[in-house]
């Protein structure tokens, strides 16, 4: 029988995802408190599990939460892998892994510590297959500010999305897929869930990391393929213009892999003869885990 969601505790213990489970108080309902990341479940394999740890580790680092336990995680997402396809053998799934600071009420407790798993949205499939309109958006800060402002915790997958999913709903009010943020200065940054990368022939570019955008665990396996494979891969500042100009432009990620941008601000970005071969080479470089 198809499932529609699984919920699994850092111990391994699989849950019912119908019964309630987070305390009232856990810091991850009051304030965001916590780091996450999301994986992709494909042809019963997850996908870069050790780039996800690596950047879990990070950004609790910079929460200055405790240090993940990579082997206890690795554990937690193969019972996650395997109920998720024994139940779906052929969907895929997104997992999610979940890392707050624990309760308010109970700080000695440690954190809370959950996966979950659920079956990828049509809006992901339709955005793989159609691409996505785009509205460019200011973000408010310039490309400094990580640097200046390390409270900020730019960088980091903390679980304070509240300003990610309401550019998305401002978007679609406008009749917009998705958006691409730019810093006070006009520079591109990221996607509320996606990094920006541009095509131009046999060259890709993104933005640095370092400008205050999280860094993507599918922007640097592709990259890695796309080097190992005669590819030219350039981490620069891109303006509105270089999207413009630019043979394609993608707002890839972990789930969603690479959608392409169709549109930006309403002008229609023509269709590249070979963007099929970006998207075949994020499908290949999904398909290696460096752990
Ligand atoms: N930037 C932001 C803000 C994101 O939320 C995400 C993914 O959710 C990404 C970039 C892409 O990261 P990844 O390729 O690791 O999924």
């Amino acid at each position: 029988m198809a499932v529609a969601q699984i919920l699994v505790t850092l111990d391994g213990t699989v849950h019912d995802p119908d019964v309630p489970f987070l305390h009232a108080d856990d810091l991850a309902a009051l304030r965001g408190d916590g780091v996450f990341e999301t994986l992709l479940i494909r042809s019963g394999r997850t996908r870069k599990v050790g780039a996800h740890l690596d950047r879990l580790e990070r950004s609790a680092a910079m929460m200055e939460l405790p240090a993940p336990d990579r082997a206890q995680w690795r554990g937690a997402i193969e019972v996650v892998e395997k109920q998720w396809s024994r139940a779906n053998p052929d969907a895929e799934a997104w997992l999610r892994l979940v890392y707050s600071r624990g309760r308010e009420s109970v700080p000695d407790a440690g954190p809370t510590a959950y996966l979950m798993a659920g079956p990828v949205a049509d809006r992901v499939a339709a955005a793989r297959s159609e691409g996505v309109s785009v509205v460019t958006l200011d973000r408010g800060f310039s490309t400094d500010l990580a640097d200046r402002a390390p409270w900020q915790l730019l960088g980091a997958k903390t679980l304070s999305y509240a300003t990610n999913m309401a550019a998305l709903r401002y978007a679609a009010a406008n009749g917009f897929d998705d958006v691409i943020y730019l810093s006070s200065e006009g520079s591109v940054l990221e996607g509320p869930r996606s990094t920006v990368v541009t095509v131009t022939g046999t060259t890709l570019t993104t933005p640095p990391s370092e400008a205050g955008i999280l860094p993507g665990t599918t922007q640097r396996a592709v990259f890695e393929t796309a080097a190992s494979e005669g590819w030219t891969t350039r981490t620069d500042a891109l303006g509105r213009a270089d999207l413009i100009a630019a043979d394609s432009v993608w707002l890839i990620s972990s789930v969603a892999l690479a959608a392409r941008v169709t549109s930006l601000n309403r002008y229609i970005m023509p269709v590249s003869p070979n963007h099929h071969d970006f998207v075949d080479l994020v499908d290949r470089a999904i398909c290696v885990d460096r752990e």
